[in-house]
């Protein structure tokens, strides 16, 4: 039997499936039942992407149902084998959507990971975005070999590769003690092949989220995919036709399949690719799909990767505990003159980590010494702030915080394998000599583990923080000659431009001032560049006319001004990997904010994901913004509508994160004590009614403010 035949009758068999899955569904709950994915604003998104229709019951989505067996066509067109594929994945969806008319949480108690929610799909964003994941593998069924299996699975992490897994290679991966899970970036998604219904949703929503595709658009969902998403299937032998059926719909995304499955019959060149031996098929489909993998070699003991930096390393795992909450511990970067670095060396002052007691506390100090001819003081900051990126990477080292507060653990298994002080030294040497090249020449590392010394270096490390910070607060955006721009997320939003100042940081909540300047120094040819200011326009929105014209030039024309300052005039588009969103709040006159890990309610009446689906793909939404956490104690956050008084909701712990800063700006703008304090909760309000009553009680400097319409 032919491919096509095998397309269709596979595709046939998956909307047989959909089809009693439903009708049992409808029969057992009655057609009006809600029809709700959990922790999405984007309805079943397989369906609202490729049809345009917004699901929300039982009845509708047999509707739906009937309109995807109209795209199921047999005519042995190559055009029918595409539209019956992706209609193959649009019944997976209803399958699995049918399992969440029943239960929020069908797979919990399982192993599978099932629904993807809205905030998953944004934190695949940014390192999408950053290349961190070069691209993402379904691997569909079970390996020839559980030994395969894994080592297809390790090969693909230690290469950053984000890896889906559907069907029997998941019990392979349990049994060869992988460990699984979204953070770690390996998924079992789900048992049967109609998972993949949760993979497609993700890529769609993805297309929603940041390139703004228009539901019901087909060919530029399609062609979104094929362009921006560096994703492929690895299908294992036997391949059924419903696999077949799915892998149709993955290549007209523009993901091709390899398989080692025999049947010659089916090849396609560079779409459909058969490879007997599953040791090459890391290979084979990197270059299929034309993905090309950096890779830094570094020496040390255990792996790295970015695969490795969700791990977690529980107490009962843990070698050691480095905690700068107890003891003297501390990470710096030093500029220093080129007879004070020597390059490579890597000094240990102090006892080993064999020397601390197993399961205990250890102390330690990293203090990098660099230098270069283009380096600057600057670029210090920068550089540290990824040490915790890079120290993550290694697989069996947990890292947080930074500066005097950082906390990190060694796991047994890093120290069994051999995993020393020095080995910090090694990570970040050949991090910071890799990705600065153009200003580092030399770099040095001093790892102090000796307590006696630990506490005076400490207080110098204080002195050079505090330092930094001083000059930091110095700047302002009427102080320095210019900003810059950041278009790293236009390989996701190809419009979206951020314009980033001192005082307002790109939304991602990664990208400084001081970042962009370094980026752009480092690469001058690179995502950031100058903006120049010397034409304002007028101060209070913040706009300017060269900053107008740099944002027609990186948009390509698809935006012709914006405002630094406002969120209601031309305000600043987003991508869609903000770190929070603002949104006017009409009852009162203010705006809520809410964080991205935050899964409830606003008294906006939407959850994040919601009002995130109001903005996001490089459009202007007034109203609606997307900004970065830092932004919020800023003195030019809504500065044109009045400044930080009209911030009347907030979720309680992103009010801890901003409370100092924020009650330091309020004082200073308007001289009120404990500002923070005034602005409600979802402890106290998840709705207009009780934020008012709480306002009131508080006395909310926006009350007295003029209306915002
Ligand atoms: Fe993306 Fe803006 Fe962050 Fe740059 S600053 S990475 S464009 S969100
Ligand atoms: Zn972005």
């Amino acid at each position: 039997m032919g491919l096509f035949d095998r397309v269709f009758r596979g595709s046939a068999e998956m909307y047989a499936k959909a089809e009693a899955e439903l009708t049992a569904a409808i029969s057992e709950l009655g057609e009006s039942a809600p029809m709700k994915m959990p922790d999405t604003a984007y309805f079943l998104s397989c369906i609202y992407a490729f049809l345009g229709k917004k699901v929300t019951t039982l009845g509708e989505l047999r509707d739906a149902l009937a309109e995807i067996q109209s795209k199921m066509t047999t005519n042995q067109r190559l055009k029918d084998v595409f539209t019956s594929g992706i209609g193959t994945a649009m019944a997976a969806e209803v399958i699995e959507a049918t399992k969440y008319a029943r239960t929020p949480t069908p797979y919990d108690g399982t192993d599978y990971h099932g629904h993807f929610s809205d905030a998953e799909v944004r934190e695949l964003g940014v390192p999408l975005v950053t290349r961190d994941i070069p691209g993402f593998v379904v691997i569909i069924d079970p390996a020839p070999t559980d030994e395969e299996a894994v080592a297809l699975i390790k090969g693909y992490q230690a290469r950053g590769i984000f890896v889906f897994l559907i069907g029997g290679v998941i019990d392979q991966a349990l049994r060869g003690g992988i460990s699984m899970g979204f953070p770690v970036r390996v998924v079992p998604v789900g048992p049967d092949i109609w998972a993949v219904g949760h993979i497609i949703s993700l890529v769609e929503r993805a297309a929603m989220i940041f390139g703004a595709v228009t539901p019901g658009d087909w060919e530029a969902f399609t062609e979104y995919s094929f362009h921006r998403i560096f994703a492929f299937v690895n299908a294992f032998s036997p391949v059924s036709d419903i696999t077949v059926a799915c892998g149709g719909g993955a290549i007209a995304m523009g993901f091709p399949v390899i398989t080692n499955d025999k049947d010659d019959m089916w090849a396609v060149p560079k779409s459909l690719i058969i490879q007997p031996d599953t040791t090459d098929f890391i290979e084979t489909s990197l270059e299929a799909r034309d993905i090309k993998i950096k890779v830094t070699n570094i020496d040390i003991p255990v792996a790295f990767s970015t695969a490795f930096e969700g791990e977690i390393i529980r107490k009962k795992d843990m070698r050691v505990d480095i905690n700068g909450a107890r003891q003297d511990c501390f990470e710096l970067v030093r500029s220093r003159a080129t007879q004070d670095v020597e390059d490579h060396k890597i000094i240990l002052d102090g006892p080993d980590i064999d020397k601390f007691p197993e399961g205990g506390a250890m102390n330690l100090a990293v203090i990098v010494d660099v230098y270069g001819k283009n380096m600057q003081s600057d670029f210090e900051p920068v550089f540290e702030r990824k040490f915790h990126s890079f120290l993550n990477c290694v697989e069996g080292i947990m890292h947080t915080g930074q500066r005097d507060i950082i906390r990190i653990r060694v796991s047994n298994a890093a120290f069994e394998a051999g995993f020393r002080a020095k080995h910090f030294g090694e990570v970040l040497y050949s991090k910071i000599k890799s990705e600065y090249e153009a200003v580092v020449d030399k770099c040095q590392v001093t790892i102090v583990t000796d307590a006696a010394k630990l506490k005076e270096l400490r207080a110098e490390a204080n002195i050079a923080y505090d330092k930094r910070d001083m000059r930091l607060q110095s700047m302002t955006d009427e102080t320095v000659e210019v900003f810059y721009n950041c278009i790293l997320c236009q390989s996701f939003s190809p419009s979206h431009v951020c314009i980033v100042t001192p005082e307002r940081l790109g939304l991602c909540g990664a990208v400084s001032w001081l970042d962009a300047k370094a980026t752009n120094e480092l690469d001058p040819n690179g995502p950031c560049q100058v903006v120049t200011k010397k034409r304002p326009i007028d101060e209070r929105t913040g706009a300017f006319e060269d900053v107008n014209e740099a944002v027609q030039k990186y948009s390509h024309g698809a935006l012709e001004q914006v405002t630094l300052y406002s969120i209601l005039e031309d305000p600043m588009t987003s991508c869609g990997c903000f770190e929070c969103i603002c949104g006017i709040e009409p009852a009162s006159n203010g705006v809520s904010i809410v964080n991205r890990e935050h899964t409830g309610i606003t008294p906006l009446g939407m959850t994040f994901s919601e009002m995130a689906s109001m903005t996001g793909g490089g459009v202007q939404t007034p109203g609606f913004m997307g900004h970065g956490k830092h932004f919020i104690a800023s003195k030019k956050f809504l500065k044109a509508e009045g400044g930080i008084a009209r911030i009347v909701w907030m979720p309680k712990a992103l009010k801890d994160t901003v409370r100092d800063r924020l009650n330091k700006t309020a004082k200073e703008l308007y001289g009120i004590d404990d500002f923070v304090d005034m602005i409600a909760d979802e402890e106290v309000a998840e709705d207009a009614e009780a934020l008012l009553e709480f306002l009131a009680e508080k006395g909310h400097p926006v009350l007295a403010m003029e209306p915002l319409f």
